[in-house]
């Protein structure tokens, strides 16, 4: 174990106060209460970084919270976060700007023929503010006595000699200047050493990521993700009213795919109820888009345009707005061991969107973050004389529960997609489990000289969309973006594809400063990593910055 001055220890620490995160907390205090817990979280708040949806399916939620807290249902909380019991679930198909074709009958139709899309009904399921929830989970896991830390970003793992145990994890450093020189109130991160460590950070984690590449942990096919922007928006009591609290929109189609003609993408658009005169409106696009000059706010923009979405939201005020990426890649993007198969190694497990258990054929991943939470938990359990067996045993679990039987039973959908586009894809796809795995690009690969044929007149608003994310960081820390390499951007990238961060980017980071691109407004960031993973060369780094900073979610 590494030398370190600040060094404590805890039995269990989780990285991540997620659904996935808590989920595991909480389970492993319900079963073990004299196990110490601690779950590191970058947010200030519980929830601040959580964004979704979301259609939430309810029962692991159900599972973990009938052992965890009895009569939990009559709570205001549990009343709060599931007020919004799914009634009416329209899928339409969007042609052009104004016409609106519901498909749910094509969907009910592939549920009696057991085909793949049958999986998008939502119906007797919950929409809710997944920050809200995750607050709620949060607190639920501080009362059994774990201990939750907001404002701690882990940046890294320490592996033992052999790389096989993790010692610990280590937190960001605080009180450098942008420099990077030590102020008067510099603080080392902390290295916090753990028997187990439960790795539940979302899409594209950072410490995850480090930890695929040290412990050598392989993806059959690479991850994929999408970008999903979403609004809050307040609309009129008549307009909710039309809308009714107990319904979920989602559209294929317009404005990011039209047949033949093309835009191409992969994705679609939502409109959720929330809380009262409260909908969600988001746009949530496949990043392997070709378009340089294309950012998911302009597709949103196009959505609350288009005559259907229109008549709800028109007049309304946006409250909240946000961005976030899914992992898309599925069954056979999970980072795995080549050796043993474990989704994860040793005392080390990888849950939720960090492994990737999103199902795309019902774009949800909430409900397996969750479930994958509870698995660990009882992996943990069952390994407690011997943590190096923990990232096994889990992975056994994993793979007889409903996790694995979903992931496989999507696994050939998002991919044969990126493989052969959405017109051929998507029907294709049906063919299920009798099409092969694809060898696929990584999204940022896709970027071509191309343009959007439906750019908006109205140039998106970046300013009041962070605003109302109400993202903020210590403006006198180093940068936690990096561009690798400034010439590829000028001789490169600028000449073909303009810049194309400075678009995508849907906090305004990236600017044009004395003809080189910089990342000149990291404070803006709202850590969807979204230029990690959409630069053309794959020139952009994202690190964690330090704790506390980001986005203020309360009701996304
Ligand atoms: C636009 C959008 C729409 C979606 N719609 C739906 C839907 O309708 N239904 C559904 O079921 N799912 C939906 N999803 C997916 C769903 O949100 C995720 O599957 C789910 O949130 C995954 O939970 P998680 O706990 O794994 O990760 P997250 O919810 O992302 O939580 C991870 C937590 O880890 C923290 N963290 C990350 N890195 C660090 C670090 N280094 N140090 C400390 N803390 C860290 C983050 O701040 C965050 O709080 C949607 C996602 C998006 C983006």
């Amino acid at each position: 174990m590494p030398d370190n001055k600040n060094y404590s220890k805890v039995s269990v620490l989780v990285v991540g106060a997620g659904p996935a995160g808590l989920a595991a907390a909480i389970q492993l205090k319900t079963t073990k209460p004299d196990v110490d817990v601690c779950v590191v979280e970058k947010s200030a708040d519980l929830g601040n970084h959580n964004l979704s949806g979301a259609v939430l399916e309810a029962e692991p939620l159900h599972t973990l919270l009938n052992a965890a807290v009895p009569g939990w249902q009559d709570s205001d909380a549990a009343k709060d976060v599931l007020a919004n019991k799914i009634d009416s679930d329209d899928i339409m198909f969007f042609l052009g700007k104004k016409l609106a074709f519901n498909i749910f009958f094509a969907i009910k139709l592939s549920k009696k023929l057991g085909l793949g899309f049958g999986q998008m009904i939502h119906k007797g399921d919950y929409s809710v503010s997944i920050s809200k929830l995750t607050n709620w989970l949060g607190r639920i896991a501080k009362n059994l006595g774990v201990e939750v830390l907001t404002g701690f970003a882990a940046r890294d793992i320490i592996l033992d000699g052999a790389g096989a145990v993790a010692g610990g994890v280590k937190l960001v450093d605080r009180g450098l200047d942008k420099e990077g020189h030590k102020q008067p109130n510099y603080l080392e991160g902390e290295l916090i050493g753990a028997d187990f460590v439960v790795l539940a950070e979302g899409c594209d984690g950072l410490v995850t990521e480090k930890f695929v590449e040290k412990a050598n942990l392989r993806r059959q096919n690479p991850q994929l993700f999408s970008v999903g922007v979403k609004e809050l928006i307040k609309v009129s009591p008549q307009q909710y009213g039309q809308f009714t609290s107990g319904r979920v929109v989602h559209a294929m189609g317009y404005p990011i795919w039209t047949p033949v003609i093309g835009p191409g993408m992969f994705g679609g658009g939502i409109v959720y109820a929330g809380a009262q005169d409260l909908l969600s409106v988001g746009m949530i696009v496949g990043a392997d888009w070709k378009y340089c000059d294309f950012n998911v706010q302009d597709a949103l923009t196009n959505l609350k345009n288009h005559r259907f979405v229109k008549q709800f939201i028109e007049g309304g005020t946006v409250v909240e707005a946000g961005a976030k990426m899914i992992p898309e890649g599925g069954y056979h993007a999970i980072p795995r061991d080549p050796q043993t198969g474990s989704i994860g190694k040793g005392n080390v497990m990888i849950l939720g969107d960090s492994a990737g258990f999103v199902n795309m054929l019902k774009i949800k991943g909430l409900h397996n973050a969750i479930d994958s939470g509870m698995q660990a938990a009882k992996a943990i359990v069952r390994c407690l004389d011997h943590p190096e067996r923990a990232a096994g045993a889990y992975t056994e679990l994993i793979d007889r529960s409903n996790i694995a039987k979903e992931m496989k039973s999507a696994k050939n959908f998002r991919q044969t997609i990126a493989k052969l586009g959405p017109l051929w894809g998507m029907p294709l796809s049906a063919l299920g489990g009798l099409l092969p795995r694809f060898e696929i690009e990584r999204d940022y690969k896709a970027m071509t000289a191309a343009r959007y044929r439906l750019k908006p007149n109205q140039h998106f608003d970046k300013d009041t969309f962070t605003a109302v994310a109400a993202t903020e960081h210590r403006e006198e820390q180093p940068s936690h973006l990096t561009i690798l390499d400034s010439k590829t951007c000028k001789t490169r990238c600028t000449p073909v594809f303009n810049s194309p961060c400075i678009t995508f980017c849907p906090a305004g980071v990236y600017e044009t400063i004395h003809d080189e691109v910089k990342p000149a407004n990291p404070s803006n960031c709202l850590h969807c990593k979204t230029c990690q993973r959409k630069c053309p060369f794959d020139n952009i780094r994202w690190m964690v910055p330090e704790g506390g900073g980001g986005p203020r979610y309360k009701r996304m």
